[in-house]
């Protein structure tokens, strides 16, 4: 599958998935009608579905306009969100470990709650649709879950095989590699793709997709259980102390 990169609003993404010469696509998260509308014309895609990694406004506010136009549009997610009718215009809820098949592939949902209760994150084809849950060298704020269901969301990512690209919700990544570094200075790793982070973002490139291997190296937050980054503490304060530490980073 071949993923086109929608810049919407600030930071946000948002992400056309299509096979190769089928003329047909789906889209992960709707921040924005206006700048999906022009990918799909540039490529000239016809847009089958739109897959909601989470309620938030800045993933679903461009799903109204991408739907009247297009009658019968499939608005795909969570349980969650569709039993507590968070998310206008959904169509179909999807649960934990639910399989579907688009255009051939076989996608896999993992129910990741912590940012929001209903997030949900989009296995397909050897790429992640990690929504707010996981960013690149980050994760997102624990605004409804506990921390525990937080730090057990993230590890789920960890199984998923190394080589597998990270396609998150928002280019947060030179931020989160600073923080990184101040939660272990003394990593090379860290150091090294702090570097290619700044430079793609001085050449105006942008840091997604990264890889699973390369996260699960630099990311703080899939690494809290590790003995060097949780010292005497249990794996959840251990989590909890870093993603407290960062939301006032
Ligand atoms: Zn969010």
């Amino acid at each position: 599958m071949h993923v086109i990169i929608v810049p919407c609003y600030s930071d946000n993404y948002a992400y056309l998935i299509t096979e190769e010469g089928s003329g047909h696509c789906v889209v992960v998260d709707a921040p924005e009608a206006p700048p999906i509308e022009a990918a799909l014309e540039a490529h000239g895609l016809t847009l089958d579905a739109i897959w909601l990694t989470h309620h938030h406004f800045d993933h679903v506010s461009g799903v109204a306009e991408l739907a009247k136009t297009r009658p019968g549009l499939e608005v795909l997610g969570s349980r969650y969100d569709m039993q507590h009718d968070r998310i206008a215009g959904q169509t179909r809820a999807v649960a934990d470990e639910e399989r579907f098949d688009c255009a051939g592939h076989e996608v896999r949902v993992l129910e990741v709650p912590g940012h929001t209760l209903g997030a949900v994150a989009f296995v397909v084809d050897g790429d992640v649709f990690t929504g707010d849950t996981l960013f690149l060298a980050g994760c997102g704020r624990v605004f409804e879950g506990t921390m525990e269901m937080m730090s057990e969301s993230l590890a789920r990512f960890r199984e998923l095989p190394r080589e597998t690209r990270v396609f998150c919700g928002h280019e947060y990544t030179l931020n989160n590699l600073r923080f990184a570094q101040s939660v272990e200075p003394q990593s090379e790793i860290i150091e090294m793709a702090l570097k290619a982070a700044t430079a793609q973002r001085e050449a105006g490139e942008f840091t997604v997709p990264g890889r699973l291997g390369q996260e699960l190296e630099q990311n703080p937050f899939l690494r809290f259980d590790d003995p060097v980054l949780m010292g005497d503490d249990t794996p959840v304060e251990s989590f909890t102390r870093l993603r407290q530490a960062k939301d006032s980073f």
